[in-house]
């Protein structure tokens, strides 16, 4: 049986809109929005914005819209915008509308020039670095700016000047005018227009001119008629910012701001910028490397869409930031691929055993459960051969006290299988095991041996019915549990955070597994078919996560 999924939660968020339902406000309607700005791919910091967002819309009947924040041309393409309705797709989630910041640049530029009307905004021709000595401190005022007595007439025709493309990037600025003495630096006469001439990918080269994040975001929320626009802690201080501008202008609609925490995650960076620089810098093999936070590679390592949603929903949404132990993750996804995923055996570094008392040819196939607890998991054959692969683990010449794996005269049970002996090592010229002679107990299929107790169970894979594959075995990325506040985050990458095994052995039937396909491979841990490189002649899987918690100290 399925474990029913978590009830959903209440949180500080569900209580405002269960008041202003009640309240009737919005006319009882419930509209949100998941607004990335395309200059990346979406990381797990990302899930718990997108479950939220979608969440709420899908809890309350409302809608949710997906709106890119294309408003900085430099940084954004195309490709992070197909990523990015992929990975939400992934999770599960459809969105209502599909928008672009851009959709809104007509309507941005007219409400520019009507604060410009109501004496609200002003073009400012300081440099950028006067614009930053006159913003004052925490503890200072800030001085106005020469230019902010400018007439309306003068900004007026300064602004379309700026748009028509009449002067180069930085000449000129549109700022509100607010109040440069204002507590909150962010109404110090926040910047809501900068030129820059370069293509947009949608807008081509009609615009000269880009409107801000601040500026842009109050006012695509207000045009899809958004009723609450959830965001995290950091534009808390931007909220005065975001109701001046619809108070000011008196838009159609007047959205709600909400902040709720960020995620953090131990032991990884939840940064797109930081991010990319791992892909650039080469330390990882892309945005897509199964050991990245990123949705994409998370997928790849073999999460399960449920599961990133669960962890979501046991997280919750609150205003205190919270650091999350990649612990509660890995618990969840161990969960989830316990009852979701077919046994199988695989031998990640392998040793050979022959077992001497079998003749050459000898074939026997052997039935076993694909799930301990689970028969409608149904039996697979597995073929139990003279030769076999067992992992170089299971063996030990100096075996530490409790070992109770192979050792050289000693018992074990090849799991589903006999007990086997080990006669005789072999080794090459440089002193490693390569093989090992062993006896079997034919008496001992599904028995206990008689008179002698044999504790030790251990996986293994004929040698000529398995096929050889690549296994990756990922931990993680770094050694500290906050890299992002490392001073050199080259240094904190942990060196040994892959591990390739090129010379695997698998039971055969995983060679026909479909990319993403996820097993647990019989005390290794949970393992998926590598979305892009797996194959039936070169078999390639990821480690998802281990057995049982390995971060635990
Ligand atoms: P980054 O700092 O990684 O570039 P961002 O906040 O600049 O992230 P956006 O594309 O602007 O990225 O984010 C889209 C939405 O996702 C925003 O509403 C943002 O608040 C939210 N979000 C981003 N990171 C997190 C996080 N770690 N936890 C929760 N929500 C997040
Ligand atoms: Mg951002």
């Amino acid at each position: 049986m399925n474990k029913p999924p978590t009830p959903v939660a209440s949180n500080f968020i569900r209580n405002i809109i269960d008041g202003d339902l009640a309240a009737n406000k919005n006319d009882g309607r419930v509209v949100t929005r998941f607004p990335p700005e395309p200059n990346g791919y979406l990381h797990i910091g990302h899930v718990k914005s997108i479950c939220l967002n979608f969440g709420i819309a899908k809890q309350y009947g409302g809608k949710c819209n997906l709106r890119f924040d294309d408003t900085n041309p430099v940084k954004e393409n195309e490709e992070f915008v197909k990523a990015i309705k992929a990975d939400v797709e992934w999770l599960g989630f459809e969105w209502d509308e599909l928008k672009h910041a851009s959709d809104y640049f007509d309507e941005l530029y007219n409400y520019a020039v009507e604060l410009i009307k109501q004496g609200k905004a002003y073009v400012d021709s300081s440099t950028a670095e006067e614009v930053r000595s006159m913003r004052g401190s925490l503890t200072e005022p800030g001085t106005p700016s020469p230019y902010s007595n400018r007439s309306i007439e003068e900004n007026l025709d300064l602004f379309a000047r700026m748009k028509a493309g009449e002067f180069e990037d930085g000449e000129h600025i549109l700022r509100a005018k607010i109040d440069m003495a204002s507590g909150n630096i962010n109404m110090r006469d926040p910047t809501l227009y900068r030129i820059r001439k370069v293509h947009h990918v949608r807008t081509g080269t009609d615009w000269s001119i880009y409107p801000m994040y601040d500026y842009t975001h109050c006012i695509s929320d207000a045009m899809e008629n958004i009723t609450h626009s959830l965001c995290t802690l950091e534009f808390e201080d931007h909220r005065p910012l975001y109701d001046w501008v619809l108070d000011t202008l008196q838009t159609p609609a007047h959205p709600q701001q909400i902040e709720f925490a960020r995620l953090e995650l131990e032991y990884m960076i939840l940064s797109k910028r930081w991010l990319k620089k791992l892909v650039e810098d080469g330390r990882v093999s892309g945005w897509d490397d199964p050991r990245m936070p990123t949705i994409t590679g998370i997928r790849r390592r073999g999460y399960t869409p449920a599961a990133l949603r669960e962890f979501c929903e046991r997280i919750g949404v609150t205003k205190n930031d919270a650091w999350i132990e990649m612990a509660v993750l890995e618990t969840i996804i161990r969960d989830d691929l316990n009852e979701h995923s077919p046994r199988r055996m695989a031998v990640l570094d392998p040793i050979k055993v022959i077992i001497t008392d079998l003749a050459d040819d000898y074939n026997e196939t052997l039935s076993f459960a694909n799930h301990p607890q689970k028969e409608e998991f149904g039996r697979r054959d597995v073929a139990f051969t003279k030769e076999v692969m067992i992992d170089r683990d299971d063996f030990s010449e100096n075996p530490p006290p409790k070992y109770q794996r192979l050792i050289p005269g000693g018992e074990v049970r090849l799991r589903g299988s006999y007990v086997i002996k080990c006669e005789e090592v072999i080794k090459n010229d440089a002193g490693e095991v390569i093989e090992l002679r062993c006896t079997h107990d034919a008496a001992t299929l599904g028995k206990k041996p008689e008179g002698r107790k044999v504790k030790g169970v251990i996986h293994w894979v004929s040698a000529s019915a398995g096929v050889s594959a690549e296994v990756r075995v990922y931990d993680r990325l770094f050694t500290v549990p906050n890299p992002g506040a490392a001073e050199s985050l080259e240094a904190t990458l942990n060196p040994d955070s892959i591990a390739v095994h090129k010379q695997c052995y698998l039971e055969a039937s995983l060679a026909d597994a479909k990319p993403e396909e996820r097993f647990q491979f019989e005390r290794l841990g949970y393992f998926v078919a590598d979305r892009y490189e797996h194959s039936k002649q070169n078999p390639v899987f990821n480690r998802t996560v281990t057995l049982r918690d390995t971060w635990a100290k």
